[in-house]
């Protein structure tokens, strides 16, 4: 039997879970170290927090030009999150699955429902979605606390959406049960390792079409 060579599709990671899950961490990660994966920035209505960097951390715009983007049809999703609205460019997803490279995105529950009804087929087959649930009220006050970087009222705020987020976790075919960050970076990591393994995802590359069309295969 001649060799055949196969290409692979790219996966649609969405990964959410309620603040101080470290899912930022995970995607970024594993998109740093992956040469094969690519993290979604993001574009958000918030203020730019100390240390972020626009077109890094998100693509900060204002309520004006993120609605006009939202008319435009130039979101994948979006949703109002903590008061501010928060979206997925298509154009930072739809051309990264199409070259077989997988694209990670850090999202609230909303836009990974949004994803989940999205009627385009290379969509619902690329997507993988995955919850990294705090293992208990406790350890989400404690991981809260920890950034720091809020007001308390801020705090209130997220605390009350994680309570609500952490609602969902069925909601995605894998869920992380948070342990510490090597445990559940690899636990991630084994996740999209295996779904890079599914033989839907594979087909035969351009060219073993080609040699197999031209010897008569
Ligand atoms: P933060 O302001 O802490 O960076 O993010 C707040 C929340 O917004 C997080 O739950 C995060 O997952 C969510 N988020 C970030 N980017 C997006 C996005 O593009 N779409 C949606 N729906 N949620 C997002």
């Amino acid at each position: 039997m001649s060799h055949l060579e196969l290409q692979r599709r790219g996966i649609l990671c969405v990964v959410s879970g309620p603040s101080g899950s470290g899912k930022t961490t995970l995607c970024r990660r594993f998109s740093g170290e992956d040469s094969s994966a690519v993290y979604a920035t993001s574009a958000t209505t918030r203020a730019l927090r100390e240390g972020e960097k626009d077109g890094e951390d998100y693509f900060f715009l204002s309520r004006e030009d993120f609605e006009s983007r939202a008319t435009r049809g130039e979101f994948l999703e979006y949703a109002e999150v903590h008061g501010n609205l928060y979206g997925t460019l298509k154009s930072e997803v739809l051309t990264h699955i199409n070259a077989g490279r997988d694209v990670l995105m850090d999202i609230d529950v909303q836009g990974a429902a949004l994803i989940r009804k999205n009627p385009d087929p290379a969509i619902a087959e690329a997507l993988v979605d995955i919850f990294i649930l705090l293992p208990g009220e406790e350890e989400l006050l404690n991981r809260l606390a920890v950034r720091g970087t809020e007001t308390d009222d801020q705090v209130e705020l997220r605390l009350q959406n994680a309570r609500e987020e952490m609602r969902h976790w069925s909601d995605y075919h894998y869920t992380v049960i948070s342990a510490d960050k090597e445990t559940d970076f690899a636990t991630f990591s084994a996740i999209i390792t295996g779904e890079r393994c599914r033989s839907n995802r594979l087909a035969p590359s351009q060219e073993t079409v080609a040699k197999h069309s031209e010897l008569g295969l």
